[in-house]
């Protein structure tokens, strides 16, 4: 691993990080630049991941559906959509779904200054801190876009880099069939599922979706789940309480109902 590691760094410095990272292969986990795109290929896991918000009343109503069919997913979430519903975040907490960072803004991160790069970082962090009491520590940047800046810079704030196996494309508005044959046609295992929280064609997908993939035999993990059963595992805690935070009593995940 620290081979790897070392390699990988000196790749990242180099400038030559691609643009699409390295998936895990068995084996070999994922080293702290690489972004984690399928988990392990030998396990019926799959991790559901739902991003760009909160966007009210459509994250609202996937928790609801998660909530009835017993699946706790993966939220990258928007620091400024954060600081608009706070409560819809300690809600996903509070049910046992992780929380990630998908920047502050949704900036592409490979177009951006090393400062401003930590800005993003920063925005987001101090957002989901506000509204829960807990810290980010897994990292998805806008569109896949990453550099070797950006990830030495996550690198540096704890955070690993999660990508996607599948994505149902729903980021603008399609039919809900086309979101579930997107992907189904697409899952095995360990796949990471991406969605959004945009339009309410998602919502009319995902009972179809989480239904069709329970008869097929998969369980749902959360992120930092699917990174602790790769070979060799990744330990990363699900939204550790933050140092901000500690004093204060914050409901742990599965306690209560949010608002
Ligand atoms: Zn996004």
């Amino acid at each position: 691993m620290a081979t790897l590691v070392l390699w990988c760094g000196a790749l990242g410095y180099a400038g030559m990080l691609p643009d699409r990272p390295a998936r895990a292969v068995p084996g070999r986990g994922v080293p702290p630049c690489e972004a984690l795109e399928q988990g392990n290929p030998g396990r019926r896991e799959i991790a559901l991941t739902i991003d760009d918000g909160p966007h009210d009343p459509i994250a609202r109503q996937l928790l609801d559906i998660l909530r009835a069919e017993d699946v706790r997913a993966t939220f990258f979430v928007v620091g400024k959509r954060v600081r608009e519903h706070p409560g819809v975040v300690a809600r996903m907490v509070n049910e046992g779904h992780e929380v990630g960072s998908h920047t502050a803004t949704h900036r592409r991160l490979d177009t951006l200054s090393d400062v401003m790069i930590r800005a993003q970082l920063l925005g987001c962090e101090a957002a989901v801190e506000s509204a829960c009491g807990r810290r980010v520590n897994l990292l998805r940047p806008p569109g896949a876009r990453y550099n070797a800046a950006t990830a030495r810079i996550a690198e540096e704030g704890g955070y690993r880099l999660v990508g996607w196996t599948v994505a149902a494309k729903d980021f603008v508005e399609v039919p809900s069939d086309l979101i579930v044959d997107r992907v189904l046609a697409s899952v095995t295992n360990g796949s990471i599922i991406l969605l959004h929280d945009d339009y309410p064609e998602t919502v009319t997908a995902l009972p179809r979706i989480l239904r069709a993939l329970k008869r097929q035999g998969y369980r749902f993990v959360t992120v930092s789940e699917m990174l602790g059963r790769l070979s060799p595992p990744i330990r990363v805690e699900r939204n550790p309480v933050a140092p901000s935070a500690r004093s204060t009593a914050f409901a742990e995940p599965g306690t209560a109902a949010g608002p």
